[in-house]
């Protein structure tokens, strides 16, 4: 199947106009025309996955994070990122990023992070409309299938997610009782008034930092309901979305692309000392 092909089934999937003003997913390199079999997955376009997916003889590469975040002038293969692109090219695999879409999109980040967590009646915490019927948007907010402590919850976060060496840092009164969920995959300390907004009981995101964790807390605990937090590695509140991303675009292809994961874990952290 040629490769547009595929990419207009993706971006069926995972619509473009969900994508943050800032953001710029989609075909990143690669030509239409050519035939797309061999389908790899990995959260960084980084020139080790981009090797994996070379050996493999990949078609495609998906990706979840950006190649390139700011405007870039030029790509030599000296370069990080250039260094990716040329090896991409080299073997004529394409680029297809799949970012802020893939957040927003069902199925995506956010609903893969919930179902590794059991929640229930899940939400987008800022819904943008509907796609394939179902409601898209930033965040989700949910129950948990039952009440649990905050120190409960975090413990469940570290079992259900990725192990990374960061495990789950907890914020908060470790026993205040948590149902009502908020979560944010990737840096969500933007969404830290909307959790609040939302009554959530504790919210889930990765990448807080002193200034914004603490401040929440203080807000929420002002307006009379505290909200707890919960903060684990950037990679593992993102690599669930391949729980469904490798199944959904199989069956979206009916069997007409192969997809396979990446065997490297990108979480860049290698070590924590308490
Ligand atoms: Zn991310």
């Amino acid at each position: 199947m040629k490769l547009r092909k595929v990419v207009e089934g993706l971006e069926e999937l995972y619509p473009l106009w969900l994508k943050e003003e800032w953001d710029f997913p989609g075909l990143v390199l690669g030509d239409g025309e050519r035939e797309c079999e061999k389908i790899f997955f990995a959260l960084d376009p980084t020139e080790k996955t981009a090797l994996e997916a070379r050996e493999w003889g990949a078609d495609l590469m998906i990706t979840h994070h950006p190649l390139f975040f700011r405007a870039v002038h030029r790509i030599p293969s000296t370069d990080p990122h250039g260094r990716v692109a040329s090896i991409l090219l080299g073997s004529n695999c394409a680029l297809w990023v799949g970012h802020t879409n893939v957040d927003s999109s069902p199925r995506g980040t956010n609903d893969a992070l919930c179902s590794r967590l059991g929640l229930l009646k899940t939400k987008p915490m800022e819904f943008q409309g509907e796609v394939n019927g179902l409601p898209a948007g930033m965040g989700r907010v949910g129950d948990l299938e039952r009440e649990m402590s905050l120190e409960e919850f975090a413990g469940l976060c570290r079992e259900k997610l990725p192990k990374t060496v960061q495990g789950a840092k907890m914020a908060g009164d470790a026993r205040m009782k948590v149902k009502r969920v908020a979560v944010m995959s990737g840096a969500g300390d933007s969404f830290l008034d909307k959790a609040i907004d939302l009554k959530a009981d504790a919210f889930l995101t990765s990448d807080l930092r002193h200034h914004p964790a603490l401040d929440a807390i203080e807000k929420a605990k002002a307006l009379g309901k505290p909200m707890g937090l919960v903060d684990v590695s950037h990679f593992s509140s993102e690599f669930p979305w391949f729980d469904f991303a490798l199944r959904d675009i199989e069956n979206k292809f009916e069997g007409l692309v192969e997809c396979r994961l990446c065997s490297l874990y990108t979480d860049p952290w290698s070590g924590i000392f308490i």
